[in-house]
């Protein structure tokens, strides 16, 4: 089977198209002011430079084009991270590796210390950002499936307007997103979770540090002994993060235990189409999806 341009934008063993780009400006404006006035100048030809760790190989591959980069990384105001109205705000220069930390005391910080050393090697988690993984919207990028497990909100701005865009709206299909090429994503607002939720994330990927095969996120919020309410997110297995919504419908009203989790990973293995490619066959993502799930929920036992 050829490869597909998902593993090709993946890099995955790939080497051949390695290129250069081809020309393009560079801009690095020190406030959010003059980056939204650089994006419109170059009336959506201009690109964001984050972290770099996805838009680089990208434009190496010579997959994109850009007229121009916008770069970031000098606007200290986009490095926030902080507790605000119920939610964690994420701004857009905060890297992966700053989430290993103890960022909060809401068991959303256990989840974040959970997931960041699936993203990919440690240099990338050094330099890339969390907010630019939501702009890229990689189906299987961790963060793409938290924020879309948690209803994450996504702030942008641009000349005209600023927006928020529930995680729902904001991932479309492989790689494309609601933002418009003129707006700038400045930050991302994700749910706390409360003390009554438990928390589990399981992915398989067949080499450390490669992108997911399958993914599975699990939260339930105890009330009593029983699970009150219930998210179960998946990534790898559609061209955007899904929710598993059968799954966690059955999870509502049960205790902890294993027969309800067994019951929920078939179900949600069942409501998944996944993708095939050359990694996975269909059938082969959908049975990673039963055990990863069914994983997921039995790490809530533990939190
Ligand atoms: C070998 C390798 C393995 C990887 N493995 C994983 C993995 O397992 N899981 C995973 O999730 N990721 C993985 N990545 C990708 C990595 O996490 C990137 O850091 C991430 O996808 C993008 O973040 P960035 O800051 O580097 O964005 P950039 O590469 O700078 O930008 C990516 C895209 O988003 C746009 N963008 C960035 N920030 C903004 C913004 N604030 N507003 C508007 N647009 C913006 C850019 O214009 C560009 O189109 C891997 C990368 C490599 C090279």
């Amino acid at each position: 089977m050829l490869p597909t341009i998902l593993d090709i934008m993946q890099y995955r063993r790939i080497s051949f198209l390695r290129v250069k780009p081809s020309p393009f400006e560079y801009l690095a404006p020190t406030s959010v002011g003059e980056v939204l006035s650089a994006l419109s100048q170059f009336e959506g030809e201009a690109k964001v430079l984050a972290g770099g760790q996805s838009l680089i190989p990208s434009m190496n591959f010579r997959l994109i084009r850009p007229r121009a980069l916008v770069d970031i990384n000098r606007i200290a105001e986009l490095g926030h991270a902080y507790e605000e109205r119920g939610a964690f705000v994420v701004g857009a220069l905060v890297r992966h590796a700053a989430l290993a930390k103890s960022v909060t005391t809401d068991p959303l910080g256990k989840l974040l210390n959970m997931v960041v050393p699936h993203v990919g090697h440690y240099p990338i988690r050094v330099r890339g950002t969390f907010v630019g993984s939501m702009a890229h919207a990689d189906p299987a990028a961790e963060w793409c499936i938290l924020a879309m497990t948690l209803g994450a909100e996504m702030v942008a701005r641009s000349t005209e307007r600023a927006r928020v865009i529930p995680a729902e709206d904001f991932f479309q299909t492989v790689f494309t997103t609601a933002l418009e090429p003129t707006e700038l994503l400045t930050e991302v607002r994700i749910p706390l979770l409360g003390p009554t939720a438990r928390i589990g994330f399981q992915e398989f990927s067949r080499r450390a540090g490669d992108f997911a095969l399958a993914a599975a996120m699990a939260i339930v919020f105890m009330d009593q002994g029983r699970i009150r309410d219930a998210r179960v997110g998946l990534g790898g297995v559609a061209g955007r993060p899904v929710r598993a919504k059968s799954a966690e419908q059955v999870l509502r009203g049960a205790m902890l235990e294993r027969r309800a989790f067994q019951e929920a990973a078939d179900l949600a293995a069942q409501e998944v189409d996944p993708l095939e490619d050359i990694h996975g066959s269909r059938e082969y993502r959908r049975r990673l999806v039963r055990v990863l799930v069914h994983r997921a929920l039995l790490q809530t036992i533990e939190t």
